[in-house]
């Protein structure tokens, strides 16, 4: 049984929700105790009481504890990432490239806690010393999603962490495990009581008494569009400082002049590694006409060699979907899709027999000749499915790229600098990459959208000491 996490104590009472394999269903992977609301306010009242001593402590003291917080994850790094894959569905060698992630953002800010970057400026005036220092924004609440059910959490709460402030975690219903085992480590590394507090259960009972939660100064929220918008119309209210990272319906645009093979498997890869369930997976290959067919081709052959399976199996690709819903919903944008842009070129159903039926595996899909008004080239289906586009030319792959609600990543394929320039300077998304796949990004610098995507201060990175910090400025005539 895993217990919530408030106030220092582990709190088993009431009522539990069960944590199972989507690739086994038979598997029960962690019992979980559902929280109340009633949990979220004595987690809350238990990060208030906590902020005063652990604000005051210095950022070098702060930063040992999370130094030593990731050494303990980093010992049980194999245990961790087997139940990462056993509760979220990715591969093993996915989830332990996200454990070390967790890892090393832990380490990052722990190293921030000892510069800590204020501003310091010659006055105008004489003999007056001016600076401004970082202070603590105080107790922040951080929802977090299952898609990277450790990185996610562990970007938020390193930052939060070593900035002075004190928190209340709510992590996914679906992927729990893997953010209890940081509140675990930062346990054992002894963080002090009420300092962190972890409380599992429904976001839909639990969302509005976080919200509505007294001393809450902050939200960090990832997830969908739908709740995302939703707790910034009842931040507002309160006037408390908030961060979104929500949908994308990201692009890769292969043009004609590109390495073809390392395209095709850059495509191959942001599509539909982790089951296309990352926010910055491609989900629209908008391909110049002159090579779109023999792209097409050469993608469907790459995707037919991806092996569907067990996460936990050596030599799979592509685990399931994280749950029931989620797979229905992929299914749903594949029975659109065929009705849109006609029976796709590959997969295109939920895999049965030989070892799936236990599981929510759907096969890798690609619809080809999607246009832009299709609902497939329009909204996030978060699944193993690829619109691929034509576009005439390179205007007109920038034209596609950009024409859309979303901004979170974005990718070119090409050898020619100056589109590679072009690019960069007219794309709207927030994260680029250039001969990359769209997915894939390291913590040392911002991570973040624009446009619906994306709301408030970036992440990661320098970046995330604006969201948990303020500024005092300060003036002294000597
Ligand atoms: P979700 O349904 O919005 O859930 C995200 C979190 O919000 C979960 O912890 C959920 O709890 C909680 N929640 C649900 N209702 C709530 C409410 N009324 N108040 C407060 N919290 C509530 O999203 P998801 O399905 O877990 O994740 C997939 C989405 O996340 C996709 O849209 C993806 O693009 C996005 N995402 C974005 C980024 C990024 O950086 N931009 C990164 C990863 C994922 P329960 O689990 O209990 O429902």
């Amino acid at each position: 049984m895993f217990g919530n996490y408030i106030n220092g104590e582990w709190v088993e009472r009431g009522s539990t929700f069960e944590n199972r394999n989507p690739a086994n269903t038979g598997e029960v992977v962690g019992v979980f105790v559902k929280g109340t609301p009633q949990d979220v306010e004595d987690a809350a009242g238990a990060a208030a009481a906590a902020l005063p001593a652990w604000s005051a402590l210095s950022g070098p003291a702060r930063g040992a504890i999370l130094f030593k917080a990731a050494d303990i994850l980093d010992q049980r790094f194999e245990q961790v990432s087997a139940e990462m894959t056993r509760e979220e569905g990715k591969t093993l060698p996915e989830a332990k490239g996200e454990v070390r992630r967790s890892i090393n953002i832990f380490r990052y800010f722990a190293g921030e806690g000892s510069r800590m970057p204020g501003m310091i400026v010659p006055s105008e005036r004489d003999r007056v010393h001016m600076f401004a220092l970082r202070k603590p924004v105080g107790v922040v609440g951080l929802v977090t999603p299952w898609n990277f059910p450790s990185a996610i959490p562990a970007w938020k709460l390193a930052p939060a962490l070593i900035c002075g402030n004190t928190v209340v975690l709510k992590p996914a219903s679906a992927a729990p495990l893997s953010a209890w085992r940081i509140v675990e480590a930062l346990h054992e590394a002894g963080l002090p009581k009420g300092v962190v507090n972890f409380v599992a259960g429904s976001g839909g009972e639990l969302g509005q008494a976080l919200i509505q939660a007294k001393p809450l100064k902050a939200v960090s929220f990832t997830g969908s569009c739908q709740i995302g918008n939703w707790l910034h119309a009842e931040a507002s209210k309160r006037r408390l400082r908030i961060q979104l990272e929500m949908g994308g319906k990201n692009p890769t645009i292969v043009l004609a002049d590109a390495d073809f093979n390392l395209a095709v498997e850059n495509v191959a890869n942001a599509a539909f590694f982790s089951t296309g369930q990352k926010c910055t997976a491609t989900s629209r290959a908008i391909v110049e006409d002159a090579i779109y067919d023999r792209f097409v081709a050469a993608l469907v052959e790459r995707t037919r060699k991806l092996k569907v399976g067990d996460g936990m199996q050596p030599g799979v690709h592509i685990g399931p979907c994280v749950d029931e819903a989620q797979m229905n919903t992929v299914l749903r944008y594949i029975d659109i899709g065929r009705k849109e842009a006609g029976a796709p070129l590959i997969g295109g159903q939920r895999l049965t027999g030989d070892g799936y039926d236990q599981g929510y595996f759907v096969a890798p899909t690609i619809f080809s000749e999607v246009t832009e008004q299709m609902t497939i080239a329009q909204e996030e289906i978060f699944g193993p499915v690829l619109a691929v586009m034509r576009a005439k030319d390179f205007e007109d792959a920038m034209r596609i790229a950009n024409n859309i609600p979303f901004g979170l990543s974005s990718s070119i394929q090409t050898t020619n600098l100056s589109r590679v320039f072009e690019y960069v300077y007219r794309s709207e998304a927030g994260l680029l990459t250039i001969n990359l796949p769209s997915a894939g990004v390291e913590y040392q610098l911002p991570f973040g959208g624009t446009k619906d995507s994306s709301f408030g201060p970036k992440e990661q990175g320098p970046a995330a000491m604006e969201f948990y910090s303020d500024y005092k400025t300060v003036y002294i005539k000597y």
